[in-house]
C-alpha cells in the first residue's frame, strides 16, 4: 500500500510569501479541472495508506466542487488510515466540515500562521484571529478526529514576544498537532520583491533562531512532543501522511504541478492550471521523470529520515541498500557525532538539537556526489 497526495491549485487570495503552484481562483476553470483531475485518480490504485488533500486551498472549492471530489475519493479509494485536507480558518464552513466528515476526511490542517491581525494583514492571509477560534471548534465539534494548525515564525516586525503570545493562543485551542515553519524568502514572491527594494524588515538569524528555540522548549512543557525539525504532536497525532515523505517512501501525486514517487522514480506534472487540462486531455500531465539513482536515495534516506526526532535506522539502512550505513557514510557520521550534531544511538542514529539548528549543513554533509 501507499499514499496520495492531491493538488487543488486554487486559491482566494494570493500571499505575499507563497511560492506554492497556486492560482486565484476567479475565473479558473474549476470544474474542468476537477474532470481532469478524476481521470489522473482514476489510473490511481485504490488501497492507500493515507490520502492528503492540500493545495492552494482546498476549500477555495465551492460546496457543489467540493463534495464532486470527496465523492469520487471515497468511491474509489480504500483509506486504511488518514485522510487529511488543508483548509484556511474564514473558509471552513460549517457544510465544508460536514462534507469533509461525511465522506471520511479524519484529519484537518488549518494555516493559522498567526494569531497576530496585523501580521495576518501583511501576510495576505484571508482570515483574523477570530476565524481561528471558530473553525478549530467547528471541526471538532463535527467530529474531525485530528487537528493540525501550521505557525510561521521569523516573520516581517515579529517579535520574540509575539512568537510567545502565538503559542499560548495555540495551546488553548483543542487542537492536536502544530506545525511551525520559519518564513523563508522565496524568489518571485511579493515578500521576496520587496525585500530586495529594502522595503521588508526580518527578524536577523540570532533573533529567528531564538523563536525557533523557544518553541520547542515551550512544546516540550505541553502535551505536544516534537517529532520532527518543524512539527510536535500530542500522542498519536503525528502526521502519518507526511512521515511517507520523511522515510524516504514511495507515494503518488495527481492534479496540476503535483509529484509523485513510485517504481524508485520522480515524476512532476505540468504545473499550469489549462496546460495541465490540455496534457490531461491528450492522456496524461506528467511532464518529467526521473529515475532515483542508488546513490540519490541513499542521501534521500539519511537528510530526510534525520529530519525525524526517531532519526533513521541502520537495519532498515542495510535491507534496502544491501551495505551497512557505516561503510557509506562512516566518516561524516564520525565528524557529525564529534561534533554533537548526530547521536548513534545501536540501532538509531538521529539530530541533536544542536544539529536542528543547522540542519541543513548537517543533510548537505549527507551529499555522495559533491
Ligand atoms: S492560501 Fe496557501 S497556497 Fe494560497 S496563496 Fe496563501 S499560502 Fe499560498
Amino acid at each position: 500500500m501507499t499514499s496520495l497526495y492531491i493538488h487543488i491549485p486554487f486559491c482566494n487570495r494570493i500571499c505575499t510569501y507563497c511560492d506554492f503552484n497556486k492560482f486565484l481562483i476567479k475565473n479558473q476553470p474549476v470544474d474542468e479541472y476537477l474532470d481532469c483531475l478524476v481521470k489522473e485518480l482514476e489510473t490511481i490504485p485504490a488501497e492507500l495508506d493515507t490520502v492528503f488533500i492540500g493545495g492552494g486551498t482546498p476549500t477555495s472549492l465551492n460546496d457543489r466542487q467540493l463534495e464532486r471530489l470527496l465523492q469520487f475519493i471515497q468511491s474509489h479509494f480504500r483509506i486504511a488510515a488518514e485522510f487529511s485536507m488543508e483548509a484556511n480558518p474564514d473558509e471552513l464552513t460549517a457544510s465544508k466540515i460536514h462534507l469533509m466528515k461525511l465522506y471520511g476526511v479524519n484529519r484537518l490542517s488549518l494555516g493559522v500562521q498567526t494569531f497576530d491581525d496585523e501580521l495576518l494583514k501583511l501576510l495576505g492571509r484571508t482570515h483574523q484571529s477570530v476565524d481561528i477560534e471558530r473553525a478549530v471548534d467547528t471541526a471538532k465539534s463535527s467530529g474531525i478526529q485530528s487537528v493540525s494548525i501550521d505557525l510561521m515564525y521569523h516573520l516581517p516586525t515579529q517579535t520574540l514576544d509575539q512568537v510567545k503570545i502565538d503559542l499560548e493562543k495555540a495551546l488553548e485551542l483543542d487542537i492536536d498537532h502544530i506545525s511551525s515553519y520559519s518564513l523563508i524568502l522565496e524568489p518571485k514572491t511579493q515578500f521576496y520583491n520587496q525585500y530586495r527594494k529594502g522595503m521588508l524588515q526580518l527578524p536577523d538569524a540570532t533573533l529567528a533562531a531564538d523563536m525557533y528555540r523557544y518553541t520547542i522548549s515551550r512544546l516540550a512543557q505541553s502535551e505536544f512532543k516534537q517529532y520532527e525539525i518543524s512539527n510536535f504532536a500530542k500522542p498519536g497525532h503525528e502526521s502519518l501522511h507526511n512521515k511517507v515523505y520523511w522515510q524516504n517512501k514511495e507515494y503518488y501525486g495527481a492534479g496540476a504541478g503535483s509529484h509523485g514517487y513510485i517504481d524508485g522514480q520522480r515524476y512532476y506534472n505540468i504545473a499550469p492550471v489549462p496546460h495541465y487540462i490540455k496534457a490531461m486531455h491528450q492522456g496524461d500531465a506528467v511532464k518529467e521523470v526521473h529515475a532515483v539513482s542508488r546513490e540519490e536515495s541513499m542521501e534521500e534516506f539519511m537528510f530526510l529520515g534525520l529530519r525525524l526526532n526517531e532519526g533513521v535506522s541502520k537495519s532498515i539502512f542495510s535491507e534496502r541498500y544491501g551495505v551497512t550505513i557505516e561503510s557509506i557514510f562512516g566518516e561524516v557520521l564520525q565528524q557529525l557525532e564529534a561534533a554533537r550534531q548526530i547521536v548513534v544511538a545501536e540501532d538509531r542514529i538521529y539530530m541533536t538539537e544542536e544539529g536542528r539548528m543547522v540542519g541543513n549543513d548537517v543533510f548537505e554533509k549527507f551529499l555522495l556526489s559533491v
